[in-house]
C-alpha cells in the first residue's frame, strides 16, 4: 500500500543543488535523497523523452554523460521542480510524487519495487 494520495507524503523541506551535479532534497518526513544530475536527465518525465503514446523511455540507459549539470531547479507552482540542464534541456517537470519515487537510495530502491526483476517485451 502507498498512500500516494495523500497531500503531504511528498513535500520537500528543502532542496539543495550541491556543485553542479548533484542535487539534495529533504523531505518533510525526514528522508534525504541525493540525485546525480545525469540521473535525472536520464529520468526526465517530458515528452520529448518518454514516448507520450507507450510510456517508453526515449533515453537510452547509460547514454547521459556522467558530466551533465544541473544549471538551475526552479519550482513550479507547490508540486514540481523544473530543471534547466546543462545540455540545454529544461522541458521537464519531476513533481514531487516523481521525484521522491526517483529516490536512488539503498531504503527506496529496495526491497519495496513493483518491477523488480520485470522484464518487458520491447
Ligand atoms: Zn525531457
Ligand atoms: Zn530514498
Amino acid at each position: 500500500m502507498r498512500p500516494s494520495d495523500l497531500p503531504g507524503s511528498s513535500d520537500p523541506q528543502e532542496i539543495k543543488k550541491v556543485g553542479s551535479r548533484e542535487l539534495h532534497i529533504a523531505w518533510s518526513d525526514g528522508h534525504l535523497s541525493v540525485y546525480r544530475a545525469s540521473y535525472l536527465r536520464e529520468k526526465c518525465p517530458c515528452a520529448g523523452c518518454i514516448d507520450e503514446w507507450t510510456g517508453a523511455l526515449r533515453i537510452i540507459p547509460g547514454s547521459i554523460p556522467a558530466d551533465t549539470g544541473v544549471v538551475k531547479a526552479e519550482l513550479v507552482g507547490r508540486y514540481a521542480l523544473r530543471f534547466d540542464f546543462s545540455d540545454g534541456h529544461n522541458t521537464g517537470i519531476f513533481s514531487f510524487d516523481y521525484l521522491r519515487a526517483l529516490c536512488p537510495c539503498a531504503d527506496c530502491t529496495g526491497t519495496a519495487r513493483e518491477f523488480a526483476g520485470g522484464d518487458s517485451n520491447g
